[in-house]
């Protein structure tokens, strides 16, 4: 896609929606499946009078994420007044933070094809969210419950190079955002939105040239394709020898577009000062001590301690880290006694195939239960094929695996009579295959194991038949 002569730089500012259960300024409840404009007050409708009054949890889950990406924290900080007219905006302007904002500095680590990289962060600070507006048949319509909504932008430096870096680095953000509790992640609700900056410029040049941004952009792959359209579109404009223009552009999903929304207002244009309602934010050292004290173990953090405690590879690491409920179980099947390798094949193949997308925590059978059918697996009382029977077999009626083996009489066929007659028969049965076996076709051994196999039910012990077909064979 780009040529070797330019790359590409991209900034990203992130909303996410915060985890309070009323409004940031006043004490409406949050709530996206409400009937439109029926929470709502004076103070989200901007009525003349209402006074705002900060939400201490909306600080404190900005103040948490910003001690988990390694921010510095402000103990002083200010609201300010951006003003903007746009129909989902009673108030005439937001209420949002400028020259102090809560968060500075601080930054998150993307692992790319090249390695890792940290990405800094250049702010968070705390903000309102707008109304809606529904376009509808009859024309257009505005549900003010999203009004006053808490929201967290997160800002990141110009360090960016490439849409799949600015992809993966979001979902690195809303794994951490998701975990911390601070935001619920669902983008599709439009409680995590993303804007993107791009701009080009000739290699080894050191200033930044003239950057677009597209705006409000629900899902991780659109972020991914409307950078990728907008850089080859810039690209374009550059090889034809004209100028990148500032301006605000959107990003159409179904037709893979940019289309240009307005030019680009500079900071005077929306007047910002100090919100005279609000006094400043003051964050205390007692607060900051207790969010480091609650903090849970990060992802990252996480997925190191998986490799080296139980020698997982960096794929499977990522996939049990990353799953606060999946990290839960793998390590509780391995307390129990499970060899990790062996916790990891059933997490990876029956369990997950069987889950089909649902957590974890809603599987039927406890880890606690599976391990004792993985030790039955183990020490090969029953086979790989029984053992998947009587998972689904408690699945279904609830017992422990031992149950299981006896309802369903599974109990591995080992060496002895049973086995051997088993054998024999099957051979009898194929005289043919037999001959072609001996006059040197050796693949059709794996034939006979699965003949053998499948009349014992599965339960032939692999070991034991593979030595006694050898016998009877050669
Ligand atoms: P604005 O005032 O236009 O919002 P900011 O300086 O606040 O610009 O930066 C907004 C976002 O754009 C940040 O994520 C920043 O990293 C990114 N950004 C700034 N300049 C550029 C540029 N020239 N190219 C790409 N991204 C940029
Ligand atoms: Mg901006
Ligand atoms: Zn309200």
């Amino acid at each position: 896609m780009m040529s070797d002569t330019r790359e590409c730089i991209i900034g990203l500012e992130v909303h996410a929606q915060l985890m309070t259960r009323s409004k940031i300024f006043c004490g409406c409840e949050v709530a996206s499946d409400a009937e439109p404009n029926t929470l709502t007050c004076p103070v989200c409708l901007g009525l003349p009078g209402a006074l705002p009054v900060l939400n201490r949890r909306a600080v404190e889950l900005t103040a948490r994420l910003g001690l988990a990406l390694g921010c510095r924290v402000n103990t002083r900080s200010v609201m300010a007044r951006k003003h903007y007219a746009y129909p989902d905006l009673p108030k005439g302007y937001q209420i949002t933070q400028y020259a102090q904002p809560l968060c500075e500095g601080g930054g998150l680590t993307i692992t790319t094809s090249t390695g890792e990289r940290r990405i800094g962060i250049a702010r968070i600070h705390i903000e309102d969210d707008a109304g809606k507006s529904v376009h509808g048949e009859n024309g257009s319509l505005i549900d003010l419950n999203r009004c006053g909504v808490p929201l967290a932008e997160i800002v990141t430096e110009p360090a960016l190079r490439h849409p799949a870096e600015a992809r993966a680095w979001l979902r690195e953000l809303h794994l951490l955002l998701v975990r911390l509790g601070i935001c619920d992640g669902n983008m599709e609700l439009g409680s995590l939105r993303c804007d993107v900056n791009v701009s080009l410029r000739l290699r080894g040049e050191s200033t930044l040239g003239p950057k677009t941004e597209i705006k409000n952009l629900n899902s991780f792959r659109n972020v991914e394709r409307a950078l990728e359209r907008e850089i080859a579109r810039q690209e374009g404009i550059l090889k034809s020898g004209g100028c990148v223009v500032s301006e605000t552009l959107l990003w159409d999903a179904a037709a893979g577009e940019v289309l240009p929304l307005r030019s680009k207002e500079g900071s005077h244009d929306y007047r910002y000062f100090p919100e005279p309602d609000l006094p400043p934010i003051v964050v205390e050292e007692m607060l900051l001590q207790r969010l480091v004290k609650e903090m849970p173990e990060l992802p990252a953090a996480c997925r190191n301690r998986l490799r080296s405690e139980y020698d997982l590879d960096k794929q499977a690491a990522r996939l049990i880290a990353d799953d606060a409920g999946l990290t839960v179980y793998f390590e509780t099947l391995c307390a129990a006694g499970v060899e990790p390798t062996r916790a990891l094949r059933w997490l990876r193949g029956e369990i997950l195939h069987r889950l089909g997308g649902c957590e974890i925590t809603t599987f039927g059978v406890s880890p606690t239960a599976l391990a004792e059918l993985l030790e039955l697996e183990a020490t090969e009382r029953i086979t790989t094929t029984s053992a998947v029977r009587i998972l689904d077999w408690m699945l279904t009626e609830g017992g422990c695996a031992g149950d299981g083996l006896r309802a369903l009489d599974l109990e591995s066929i080992a060496a002895g009579a049973h086995l051997d007659e088993l054998v024999q028969r099957t051979l009898a049965d194929h005289p043919h295959k037999v001959e072609r076996y001996r006059s040197g076709e050796r693949r059709l051994f794996g034939f006979f194991m699965g003949c053998v196999m499948t009349a014992s039910s599965g339960r032939a012990n692999p070991t034991e038949l593979r030595r006694l077909l050898a016998i009877h064979l050669d």
